[in-house]
């Protein structure tokens, strides 16, 4: 597997540093939220997997973890497809909502979960991405908290695949063409 890996764009030190002040903004924007509520952890399978996982290590308050699926990419694509497929949502009307994936790319996938939980009316909702690419779609996606931006290119590793495989690569990198 790391044979495949070109080039190493972040490293499992640099995402873990990154993650624990990811926790910590969340947590100083959310902790006093309001006493009894607790938060929805609204996790996108597959790619989030291992962020939230090391994420949620981060967060003190009162959580439950809600995973739903989406996936936009289909077989050894590299590029998003238009119309992301959205599994089933969690009820989050009346909660406080923390929506959690792992790259924002055409930002479709976020937008329109976003969009369908807002629906729900929750009583707040923020997102929450590990990767941001440098590009007009990612960037203009309203997004609270984001780990890294990152150059327009397909990368994998900590979580994030191609076709199924290297979500178990502990650094964020990008594969030989
Ligand atoms: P979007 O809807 O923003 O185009 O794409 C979001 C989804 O596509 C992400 O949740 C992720 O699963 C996948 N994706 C987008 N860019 C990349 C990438 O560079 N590498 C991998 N492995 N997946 C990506
Ligand atoms: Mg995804």
């Amino acid at each position: 597997m790391i044979r495949d890996i070109e080039k190493i764009v972040i490293t499992r030190g640099a995402i873990s540093d990154r993650v624990r002040a990811i926790g910590e903004a969340i947590t100083s924007n959310l902790i006093n939220v309001d006493d009894e509520q607790e938060i929805v952890l609204v996790a996108v399978m597959t790619g989030s997997l291992i962020f939230v996982a090391d994420l949620m290590r981060h967060l003190p308050m009162k959580i439950r973890i809600q995973l739903m699926t989406a996936s936009s990419y289909i077989g050894k694509s590299t590029q998003s497809n238009n119309d992301p497929m959205i599994g089933k949502l969690p009820d989050v009307k009346g909660r406080h909502v923390l929506l959690v994936d792992d790259i924002l790319d055409s930002g479709k996938t976020l937008t329109r979960i976003r969009q369908e939980l807002e629906e729900m009316q929750p009583k707040s909702i923020q997102s929450c991405v590990l990767l941001r690419k440098k590009i007009d779609s990612a960037m203009d996606v309203p997004c609270e908290y984001v780990g890294f931006e990152i150059e327009d290119e397909f990368v994998v590793g900590y979580g994030l695949d191609h076709d199924g495989y290297y979500r178990n690569f502990p650094d964020i990198g990008v594969i030989c063409p």
